[in-house]
């Protein structure tokens, strides 16, 4: 069974492009899969004065996989409590170049492997006299299952062959340094795999003079959530960047973007980023249960969409005409030409 949180702004319409295309494309494969569409976000707290209501988690809990849509103010009530509760430690954002979208190259296909559970985001901040007081927590225990996580990746993906471990350790002397300690560590084990290490700056000025040359990379959780933005707009724009938070028994796919109040209601939101979010899902339910009919479905929905696009089917944002519907039934089309 599948959870589907529709969130907020342009979540529920995202959500119901998305659900009709799961529904079409297991279908066509016969794939058996079963959604739930569950409340969280701003309008479950304004309706129950909860933004994870108790029996939207209760529901999330029995499931086996979680789609969820971004959700808007509430957004720290509902994913990061979701992220340490199921401690859904890696945080994967592919950024991929398609042909006919607005990208820097159309040679990008990088993933970051951002951790996702420690860092200045567990909320562990105060308040003293004058001052605000924020805890940076890195843990070995941390850094090293995220890099193991981001060497598996790099592994499977089978492009460059290349982990390059992002952090601030000639400022951070402890904490990055702990992290890129532990992911050189672990590179020992993973010879096949080539190591680099790179300053967050420099970083973040490569993904946009050459990134093309990324593969995977893996870092802490405040760099990845911003390089992760940068790397989605390299390669096309927020409206086509999907995500995935991974746990070793859950895991939970949502669009890298926000809820874009800016847009919402109009139909013209890009649902390609929830609709690949569903694809890396139905991925996901294929390792893991050893179904071949999802794995076709997810590499059928992530073609379709790659086709449409190539052909100039687009949306606003990634400079084309077309509705959020639009675009929507497009993709059906192709999956039944397929
Ligand atoms: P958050 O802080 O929750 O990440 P945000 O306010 O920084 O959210 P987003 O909601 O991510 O911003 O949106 C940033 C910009 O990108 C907005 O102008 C929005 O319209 C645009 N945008 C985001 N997602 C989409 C989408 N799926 N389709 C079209 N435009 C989008």
């Amino acid at each position: 069974m599948v959870s589907l949180i529709t969130g907020d702004g342009i979540g529920p319409e995202i959500s119901e492009a998305a659900v009709t295309l799961l529904d079409a494309v297991t279908e066509i494969c016969g794939a058996d899969i079963k959604i739930v569409p569950l409340k969280a976000g701003d309008a479950a707290l304004a309706e129950s004065g909860h933004a994870l209501p108790q029996d939207t988690l209760d529901v999330i809990k029995r499931s086996d996989v979680c789609l969820k849509a971004p959700v808007g103010e509430s957004a720290a009530d509902v994913i990061i409590r979701l992220r340490l509760m199921m401690d859904l430690y890696a945080n994967i954002r592919p950024a991929k170049s398609y042909r006919g979208l607005p990208a820097l190259r159309d040679d990008i296909d990088m993933v970051i492997v951002r951790e996702n559970t420690e860092d200045l985001y567990t909320g562990a901040e105060f308040e003293t006299g004058d001052a605000a007081i924020a805890l940076r927590i890195i843990s070995r225990k941390g850094s090293a299952r995220i890099a193991r996580h981001a060497f598996e990746t790099a592994r499977l993906r089978n492009k460059q062959k290349l982990v390059t471990c992002v952090h601030k350790s000639n400022v951070m002397r402890v904490t990055d340094g702990i992290f890129a300690q532990e992911c050189a560590r672990v590179s020992q084990d993973y010879p096949d795999i080539r190591f680099e290490e790179m300053y967050v700056d420099a970083c973040a000025m490569n993904m946009i003079r050459r990134p093309q040359k990324f593969d995977v990379i893996v870092t802490t959780n405040l760099f990845g959530d911003i390089l992760s933005d940068e790397s989605s707009q390299a390669a096309g724009g927020l409206g086509m960047a999907p995500g995935a938070n991974i746990g070793d028994r859950f895991a939970l796919f949502e669009p890298v973007h926000g809820a874009a109040f800016d847009i919402a209601g109009r139909g013209v939101a890009n649902p390609a980023s929830m609709i690949l979010s569903a694809a890396m899902m139905l991925e996901w339910l294929a390792a893991r249960h050893g179904d071949q009919k999802c794995a076709d479905a997810a590499d059928m929905l992530e073609r379709a969409v790659q086709d449409v696009v190539s052909q100039g089917a687009k949306t606003l944002d990634v400079g084309g005409d077309m509705t959020t519907m639009q675009f929507t039934r497009r993709v059906a089309s192709q999956l039944c030409a397929a």
